[in-house]
């Protein structure tokens, strides 16, 4: 199968999910994730009709974008975030998924060029607990949501989870059912969010079914990934 064919998987299988958990059709985002994937699989993919894409490694993502520098694609920050690293993510990124301190969104609204509109951001929460150090504990979300939320540049969207690989739709709807709890409580005490990030090719239907708007597959619509890029350690997934 080509990446037009497994796009067009990826479509069925969110649209069979969306029926099957009662949503509404067309609810849920794909954002197609195309770290260590070649410029060519990302203009198959737009070519195939995709228009967001996710990147984890910085350097990677500023050669990308150049290349594109010709294309409509919207560009989402997906990797861990470390302060050296925002004022590039802050200039050349449509989103970012992974706040998950203030002092990394203070930084990202000072840096965010004056010319473009304010970032995206979601806030990144450490669920599951043992499935990465990234992202805030849950405890703390609400607090650093109403402080994000306050910075001039950025537009908090929502909440982003990455839970540890689990078998089954039962043990994959768990943690994705607690951060759609988090958001719930979040928008009963005032804040405006519209995005839950989260979902992978191994658990888009437990996310659909967990009220997933938006769902970030790599590997389902470009096959295994090509390489370890350079500076791989930034980010283990
Ligand atoms: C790599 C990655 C994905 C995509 O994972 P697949 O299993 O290839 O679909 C999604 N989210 C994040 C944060 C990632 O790093």
């Amino acid at each position: 199968m080509d990446i037009a064919q497994r796009l067009q998987v990826v479509h069925e299988r969110l649209r069979a999910a969306e029926h099957r958990f009662g949503r509404d059709p067309g609810s849920v985002k794909l954002l197609a994730v195309s770290k260590t994937q070649p410029v060519s699989a990302i203009r198959a993919a737009l070519a195939a009709g995709q228009h967001a894409f996710g990147e984890n490694y910085l350097q990677e993502a500023l050669d990308k974008q150049q290349a594109l520098a010709d294309t409509p694609a919207e560009w989402h920050f997906i990797g861990a975030l470390q302060s050296n690293k925002t004022r590039d993510v802050a200039g050349h990124f449509d989103w970012c998924h992974t706040v998950d301190r203030l002092k990394i969104a203070r930084r990202l609204s000072q840096q965010r060029p004056e010319e473009r509109p304010p970032l995206n951001v979601c806030i990144q929460v450490n669920i599951s607990g043992e499935a990465s150090k990234a992202g805030v504990l849950p405890a703390g979300a609400a607090e650093l949501a109403a402080q994000v939320a306050e910075l001039p540049r950025l537009r908090l969207r929502g909440l982003m989870a990455l839970p540890a690989p689990a078998e089954g739709l039962a043990a994959q709807r768990r943690p994705l059912a607690a951060l759609r709890e988090l958001q719930e409580h979040l928008v009963s005490s005032g804040l405006a969010l519209d995005t839950l990030s989260m979902g992978m090719s191994g658990d888009l239907e437990a996310a659909v079914a967990e009220g997933a708007t938006l769902v970030r597959i790599g590997t389902a619509i470009f096959g295994p990934r090509q390489t370890t890029p350079a500076n791989g350690k930034e980010n283990k997934r």
